[in-house]
């Protein structure tokens, strides 16, 4: 089609859109009806845990080719991977998505080993940095701990946005039992100036239950003293081997939709 036809073509549309919608009269139901953009299809999953058409898998239990080692991350992640199950490798430290993120909806299912040993921060620790900031321990961390009878401080349970936020309630299972957390973040925002333009968010379920309701964290996580924040853009998710001395626990059905 010619250039020009086509420009007055789009220009006809547009002007019969608007003249349409002012010509609605105010008191119709038509008045305040959306058409477009229309939101686009995705498939969902045949069962209810799993990911929709457009979800990225990030472990499906064949293989660690979206992780690499958070202390090399040239290298791939050495975690163990058998049976369809991801185990932490305790020697070889935490490990992280080559991919990085801003805003998602992620889903991971957690077991703590049926012989865990250990209390309170040493028995069944983990942890799901939801925005990895640099190596070691930096990001936000939503905590994975055995918190079946075992007692630690609140903001350090499983649920908890760590050092910030207790979960509403305890939804843990049994150590054997798989568990599962559901997770809505929002990323921080800053100014050029480094300076906070908006807080991280997160919403969490764990076993379908709503542990932590759009929570604005006060920084990242800090193992000491208070959280704060530093500027950082898109980032990897971290999965976190602890250092405590009990058996290591393992993961399956990783997968994230961006937002
Ligand atoms: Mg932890």
């Amino acid at each position: 089609m010619n250039k020009k036809i086509h420009l007055s073509l789009l220009a006809l549309a547009l002007f019969s859109f608007c003249y349409a919608q002012t010509t609605i009269p105010a008191d119709s139901p038509a008045k305040t009806e959306v058409w477009t953009p229309v939101p686009k299809i995705i498939t969902p999953a045949a069962n209810g845990t799993g990911p929709a058409s457009d979800a990225i898998v990030l472990f499906d239990g064949k293989n660690l080719e979206e992780w690499v080692s958070t202390n090399n991350i040239k290298t791939n992640a050495k975690w163990k991977v058998e049976d369809g199950i991801l185990t932490v490798d305790k020697t070889s430290g935490n490990i992280q998505t080559k991919r990085s993120f801003t805003d998602y909806q992620l889903h991971i299912e957690w077991r703590v080993p049926a012989n865990i040993t250990g209390s309170g921060q040493a028995r069944g620790n983990s942890g799901l940095f939801l925005a990895s900031t640099g190596g070691g321990d930096a990001g936000y961390e939503l905590q994975i701990l055995d918190s079946y009878q075992n007692e630690t401080y609140v903001n350090g349970q499983a649920g908890s946005i760590y050092k910030q936020y207790p979960p509403l309630v305890n939804a843990s299972r049994k150590p054997g039992e798989w568990q599962a957390y559901d997770i809505i973040w929002t990323a921080p925002r800053f100014n050029e100036d480094s300076t906070l333009k908006s807080p991280a968010k997160v919403t969490v379920f764990h076993n379908q239950v709503l542990i932590q309701n759009n929570v604005e964290l006060k920084g990242e996580t800090r193992y000491i003293g208070a959280p704060y924040y530093k500027k950082h853009g898109a980032c990897p998710i971290k999965l976190q081997a602890h250092g405590d001395k009990s058996e290591p626990l393992s993961f399956r059905n990783i997968w994230i939709r961006e937002l």
